[in-house]
């Protein structure tokens, strides 16, 4: 048996038509949906995405502001800069790029990012208002497993899902994600003993680990759902996620590919969080002003 293929092309296109749809009737309200990139660093790979980032959200109609702020920033630069941007009424969205200098550390700057503009879910806030179940932007990443189980119609209710890793970026969020959604859900990390104890008995196995090839065929079932959230580089320089191809593959009734599964739904829902909270800072100040 071959797995079949989630590949996330389709959606992320379906998504960036909404995306165009929603920036057109924001714009005849004279309202320019607008992103803001902090960076402060000069790894190369990483302003080559950040340019992706904004060349999307341009074809898309969506402003982006590349806020570059040098590989020597300070974490209290950092932290004003997200200040100021949160208190800009014509910036709906903004995201802290990672990495940020030596020593300057991530989670002690998100806090500074407007929870209403938070669209990368990065704020502590945003995940604790999701754990309550409060609107929030989710990390976009965690959205894009959600949305293409949607899209495959690959039903989480009352089945047994096993996510890998429990970052604040990735595997939290998605767990409280799937929650919602009605799974049952095991949360696997680098402690909790031998995968296949949990992942064998899985439905859908989500793998968000950093780690190439963690998860092979013996891990899992022959009717499992796999969906590859890692992204490694090898040191000829190709990118793998973290299953072992091959052998999942060869078991699994379902696998997304890495590149062109999880990731290319991404940057899509970074652009539809930024049109989501345009329009809600929007509506926001309508309400205020008529009082
Ligand atoms: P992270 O912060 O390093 O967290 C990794 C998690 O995996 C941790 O919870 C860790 O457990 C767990 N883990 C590590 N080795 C393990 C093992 N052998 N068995 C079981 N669990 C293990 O990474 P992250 O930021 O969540 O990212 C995870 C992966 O997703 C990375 O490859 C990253 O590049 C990728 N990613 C992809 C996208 C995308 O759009 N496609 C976006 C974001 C991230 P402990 O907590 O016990 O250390």
């Amino acid at each position: 048996m071959s797995a079949a293929l989630l590949t996330g092309k389709a959606l992320a296109g379906l998504i960036r038509q909404e995306v165009e749809e929603q920036a057109r009737k924001l714009e005849a309200d004279g309202v320019r949906p607008t992103l803001a990139v902090v960076v402060a660093t000069d790894d190369s790979s990483t302003h080559w995405y950040v340019r992706s980032i904004k060349r999307a959200a341009e074809s898309a109609g969506i402003n982006c502001r590349i806020v570059d702020l040098g590989r020597d920033a300070t974490g209290p630069v950092v932290a004003s800069v997200l200040r100021d941007l949160s208190a800009t009424a014509s910036v709906h969205g903004i995201i802290l790029q990672t990495p940020l200098p030596a020593g300057v550390r991530t989670e002690e700057l998100v806090g500074h990012i407007a929870p209403e503009k938070d669209i990368d879910g990065a704020n502590p806030l945003s995940l604790g208002r999701l754990a309550v179940g409060h609107r929030s932007f989710a990390p976009a990443t965690a959205r894009a497993v959600v949305e293409l189980l949607d899209h495959f119609d690959i039903p989480v209710a009352g089945r047994n899902v096993v996510v890998v890793g429990r970052s604040a970026v990735v595997g939290k969020p998605l767990s409280l994600l799937l929650l919602q959604r009605d799974a049952a859900v095991t949360v696997c990390h680098s402690r909790s003993g031998p995968l296949e104890k949990y992942t064998r008995s899985a439905d859908v196995v989500v793998v968000a680990a950093g780690r190439a090839g963690l998860l092979t065929g013996s891990h899992i079932s022959n009717d499992a759902v796999v969906i590859d959230v890692g992204t490694n580089v090898l040191a000829d320089g190709s990118l793998v996620g973290d299953v072992d191809d091959a052998s999942v593959r060869d078991t699994a009734a379902a696998l997304t590919p890495v590149p062109g599964g999880v990731g290319s739904v991404t940057t899509s829902l970074l652009l539809l969080h930024t049109i989501e909270a345009a329009r809600e800072q929007s509506t926001a100040l309508v309400r205020e002003a008529v009082g």
